[in-house]
């Protein structure tokens, strides 16, 4: 989903956060040939409903550990990076068009319907955060979407967790990095 639209939204997304957090996020393939995620329902101004969640059991889980509660910090920045989507507008005003979709943390959504997944993982540094999707018969990558977050990420700022996840969201979304984006091949 290479759109005119959904492109104005990266650079949006580019511009309010910097390239100094960017350089880091991975996104194997780049994802030029992301479909369109159908995902479950629709919003009164016609955007598709995308469930995001938050993992919350077993390996990959974002628990505080020993408890069945989402660290605040990650459970914030996953909220946070929702609320910088469902904000965008093709023209940057509020009374700009939307982009095409809706995003929202549902937790208790069945794992089949889940479309983004975030949860604790390794990865190679200096890589600390990636985004993996489903890849079919003819190679074009669809949900669900899993955003990993090395540890450590529930340490992060506020604002740097934030973005690290609205960048990957961006690409579960179907966008590939900007040119020019400074980082190594087939990322
Ligand atoms: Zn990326």
């Amino acid at each position: 989903m290479r759109t005119r639209v959904g492109i104005t939204l990266f650079l949006i997304i580019l511009g309010i956060l910097g390239s100094a957090v960017l350089s880091f996020a991975d996104c194997p393939n780049c994802f030029w040939n992301v479909k369109r995620i159908s995902g479950h329902g629709t919003t009164a101004d016609g955007r598709t409903k995308l469930n995001v969640q938050i993992s919350f059991s077993g390996s990959g889980s974002w628990n505080n550990p020993g408890t069945t509660t989402t660290n605040a910090n990650i459970w914030n920045g996953v909220n946070s990076a929702n609320a910088d989507w469902n904000s965008q507008t093709t023209t940057g005003t509020s009374s700009g068009q939307h982009g095409n979709y809706s995003l929202d943390v549902n937790q208790a959504a069945p794992r089949a319907d889940v479309d983004v997944r975030i949860v604790l993982g390794s990865l190679t540094p200096p890589t600390i955060a990636q985004t993996r999707g489903v890849t079919d018969s003819s190679g074009n990558v669809g949900p669900p979407f899993t955003i990993i977050l090395v540890p450590g990420a529930q340490n992060w700022t506020p604002n740097y967790l934030r973005s690290v996840i609205a960048h990957e969201i961006g690409h579960a979304l179907g966008l590939a990095h900007s040119p020019g984006f400074n980082t190594r091949p087939n990322r």
